[in-house]
């Protein structure tokens, strides 16, 4: 198997202390190629020094959650630029807006993912979306640039049938995460990841956090790794109908295609 994590948040502290047998833990389950999450412009940066030192298995994303819009300004968009432009950078992001923690205030969190859409465009690099209880505001953003937009996925998605259509409908990727394995808030999931064309589905675990539910035995941590992302992998392919060894194949391809990662 050889499958791709396209959000994983390695530069997490959670990570400090054994960050290389996780990365190897990883390799050896066939997780072969993982995108490391940049949420702010300190973690953006160690996010591009990790990779630079996995070449051809760890990619970096440059970003600013919307949890930390409110610190956004004309200095950080400066930052994120010069950023963007690093090598083993492939997308910008995540950004997008989040109604559901409200840590920053709501017109913050436009402003901030406006100028990294922005900048997406700018860098010709695709877009990694984060969305919760805001699909209509981001929806309605991404429309403004209708016409202009690159490749964008909607990271960790959890909404419903409706939602999953006006992102479809727009050409919009889709990554699934281990929320899936959760039977009390994931299982609609199960219904709705066969609406998803085989070349707009990718996957990730969102590690360190969302360990999927139904692991056994039950690590002895809360802590998610990429080590779990076969097993994420198995349900998606057992929930469409189809073979884990196909739905591999086809996931990772469209990785490969979405952030241009070559070999
Ligand atoms: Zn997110």
């Amino acid at each position: 198997m050889n499958l791709i994590d396209i959000g994983a948040n390695l530069t997490h502290d959670s990570f400090d202390a054994d960050r290389e047998a996780v990365i190897e833990r990883a390799i050896e389950a066939g997780v072969t190629r993982m995108v490391v999450t940049g949420a702010d412009v300190e973690h953006s940066r160690a996010a591009i020094d990790l990779a630079a030192r996995w070449p051809g298995i760890l990619n970096a994303t440059v970003g600013v959650h919307p949890h930390h819009a409110g610190d956004f300004d004309t200095a950080m968009e400066a930052e994120l630029d010069s950023l963007l432009g690093q090598p083993g950078v492939v997308a910008a992001g995540e950004c997008g807006l989040d109604y559901f923690r409200d840590f920053s205030p709501r017109d913050a969190q436009q402003r901030a993912f406006v100028s990294q859409i922005e900048l997406g465009i700018r860098h010709g690099l695709p877009l990694f979306l984060h969305q919760r209880d805001a699909h209509e505001d981001l929806i309605a953003i991404l429309d403004e640039f209708h016409g202009k937009l690159p490749p964008a996925v909607v990271h960790c998605f959890t909404g419903s049938a409706e939602e999953l259509d006006h992102y479809l409908e727009r050409g919009f990727y889709i990554g699934i995460t281990g929320w899936i394995c959760d039977e009390r808030r994931g299982h609609h999931l199960l219904d709705l990841v066969s609406r998803i064309p085989a070349d707009r589905l990718m996957l990730e675990t969102d590690a360190p956090y969302l360990l999927p539910r139904d692991l056994k035995p039950r690590p002895k941590t809360r802590r998610n790794e990429p080590v779990w992302l076969p097993h994420i992998a198995e349900t998606v392919a057992r929930a469409r109908g189809g073979t884990t060894k196909k739905l591999a194949e086809h996931t990772t391809a469209t990785a490969r295609t979405f952030f241009k990662l070559g070999n």
